[in-house]
């Protein structure tokens, strides 16, 4: 394609208080350009990625079987309302009525329609497995719509839904889906991890993320690279060793003004792993006291996924109801509910509050001292030892480019998917489902793939494979050559990317400055330079994007040299 049939709105200046990479770099490179919070117009170079991405897709998700199809996204609101998720989404929901009155939803999701359309047709396991996927608008009124197109309210999503007839049939739909997430993340030059995940909004089974860690990452992820385990934060497990055991008498000790772990233990002088902290919150249904060993903190997922939504309690809440301030509550006598962590050693002593202002406790152990239910809701740090080979592990943010879920029979239940199995009973359709967002794919290969001039484009998802820049226009020689190469490479058959060479020749009357600029910028994975000094000894320049390596090669050699440094380049 030419670039003066092209419309490549470059900047020059930075634009400012735009934070992500991603995002200043589609702005400058004219892939994008924003119209409202959270909603992106996609340019001619930012539309060419994004439908890279979506053959990949594709191509990946028809070599497993699936099926696409198109959903409408204005949806009936009962179909929503008999699942509940009409009534536990909140505002992220946008909600309208149409001109009778009726309660509409745009669809920030499928599972509904994908198991209300299962529901009417699949009445017999000879109709199953299937898998049916879509790559479609979503819209979703978020909370925090920042970073360019990492987080927009309306976005495209590959989605994908499965449909067996048993546990062993999902089982295996998510496995092909897990490996084909592998291939397209892999195709699309990503630096990714499969970690283990929350499932959230999405049902109680296994889920997984498929994560691109880069600074710029809404997620932290643990990473074990001795062993393989990677886990979101949110879910992720360690090893925590307990001190020895230290004698302490049991009796109340003088505490004056020292509330926080920290200051009782270096007050006392002891280590604060012999501390229990008491943490008092709130749900819906009633308050209870959560505890933690005084080095660790709280996983807030965690704990949620087992009480709910909770808030911490205020001084004065707390003063109603305990009786004493913060800083001085401990785990006896406590006629509230108490969860405590398992990172509390039933076999130690232990310092907390007194319950009394001033006061602590020494010597409490947790099988004679108080009663209290037992779970996992510490989170896990930098260096904790793996939860399955003990080696340290490390944290690092990633951006979530996809989803696995099992939903199990989460939707199909409440939407009367039932369908007829070999033994003639009837039971509900065992379901999946799968996510990825491609903008997000191409704004997390840029967070991974740039440097201080611009893009660096994979050259899977590069919307052009070769830009070819002639420098003088004046120069009858530099055109004829240029627009010989430009025809030659473009009949060149990709075998990488499976189609014919995708050329872009800057033919507009520019220095070469700004045409060098602007090639940097945009970040196509092959430059071909051609000026009238090289041309006289018969030579023209190739140049890779990525490591800017160059090399002069003889003009009848050029296509061969041309595909080649393609090839070679990631
Ligand atoms: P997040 O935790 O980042 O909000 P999610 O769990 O809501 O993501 P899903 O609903 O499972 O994500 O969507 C599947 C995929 O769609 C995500 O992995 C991501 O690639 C993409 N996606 C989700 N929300 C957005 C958004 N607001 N803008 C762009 N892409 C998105
Ligand atoms: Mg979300």
């Amino acid at each position: 394609m030419r670039y003066t049939n092209l419309f490549i709105p470059t900047m020059r200046e930075t634009p400012s208080g735009i934070n992500a990479i991603s995002h200043i770099l589609m702005l400058k490179a004219g892939y994008v350009r924003q119209l409202a919070a959270g909603l992106f117009i996609f340019l001619p170079l930012g539309w060419r990625v994004l439908n890279k991405i979506n053959i990949i897709l594709k191509e990946e998700m028809e070599r497993i079987g699936a099926q696409e199809i198109s959903m409408p996204i204005l949806h009936p609101a009962e179909i929503w309302q008999q699942t509940g998720r009409w009534y536990t989404i909140k505002e992220e929901m946008f909600r309208l009525k149409d001109r009778t009155g009726r309660d509409m939803c745009l669809g920030m999701t499928h599972e509904e329609i994908m198991t209300w359309i299962a529901a009417k047709e699949i009445k017999s396991y000879r109709q199953l497995p299937q898998i049916w996927y879509q790559i479609q608008t979503k819209l979703r009124d978020e909370a925090r719509s920042r970073g360019g197109v990492l987080r927009t309210r309306e976005f495209i999503m590959k989605d994908s839904y499965s449909f067996d007839a048993d546990e062993a049939g999902l089982d295996k739909s998510y496995k092909m889906h897990a490996e084909a997430y592998h291939r397209i993340f892999s195709r699309c030059g990503l630096k990714y991890y499969q970690v283990e995940s929350d499932p959230g909004i999405m049902g109680d089974l296994e889920s997984h993320e498929f994560m691109a860690p880069t600074p710029a990452g809404e997620d932290d992820i643990v990473i074990c690279d001795n062993c393989g385990y990677y886990a979101n934060v949110e879910v992720a497990k360690s090893k925590l060793e307990s001190p020895p055991i230290v004698n302490m008498e049991f009796k109340e000790v003088y505490t004056p003004k020292k509330k926080t772990v920290k200051e009782v233990s270096e007050f006392l002088g002891v280590d604060e792993r012999y501390f229990i902290k008491s943490l008092l919150v709130i749900t819906e249904k009633e308050p209870v006291l959560v505890l933690i060993r005084g080095d660790q903190e709280l996983n807030e997922k965690k704990l949620a996924r087992l009480i709910g939504d909770f808030y911490f309690a205020s001084a004065e809440e707390a003063l109603n109801l305990i009786g004493v301030e913060v800083g001085y509550i401990g785990p006896m006598n406590q006629k509230i509910k108490i969860i405590a962590d398992n990172s509390i050693d039933k076999d130690l002593l232990y310092i907390s509050g007194a319950n009394k202002k001033n006061y602590h406790i020494q010597g409490i152990n947790p099988r004679e001292h108080f009663k209290a239910e037992w779970f996992d809701i510490r989170k896990v740090k930098e260096n904790d030892k793996c939860i399955k080979c003990g080696n340290p592990i490390e944290i690092q943010k990633a951006i979530e480019v996809g989803n696995i879920f099992k939903l199990g029979t989460k939707y199909s239940v409440p939407l009367n998917a039932i369908f007829l199995d070999k033994d003639g009973k009837e039971k509900p359709i065992i379901m999946g489902s799968y996510g990825i967002g491609p903008a997000r794919v191409a704004a997390a290969a840029i967070e991974q793939n740039y440097d201080k001039d611009g893009i660096i484009w994979p050259k899977s998802i590069a919307p052009f494979d070769i830009e070819i820049i002639p420098l003088n226009l004046s120069d009858k020689k530099t055109v004829k050559i240029a627009e010989e190469l430009y025809e030659k490479v473009s009949e060149i058959y990709n075998s990488f990317a499976d189609r014919h060479m995708e050329v872009l020749i800057d033919d507009r009357e520019e220095r070469p400055g700004v045409k060098f600029k602007d090639a940097d910028l945009i970040g196509i994975p092959i430059q071909v330079i051609i000026g009238e000094k090289g041309l006289k000894d018969g030579k023209i320049e190739i140049k890779k994007r990525r490591t800017k390596e160059s090399k002069m090669v003889p003009i009848n050699r050029a296509v061969v040299e041309i595909v080649n440094f393609y090839y070679e380049t990631f």
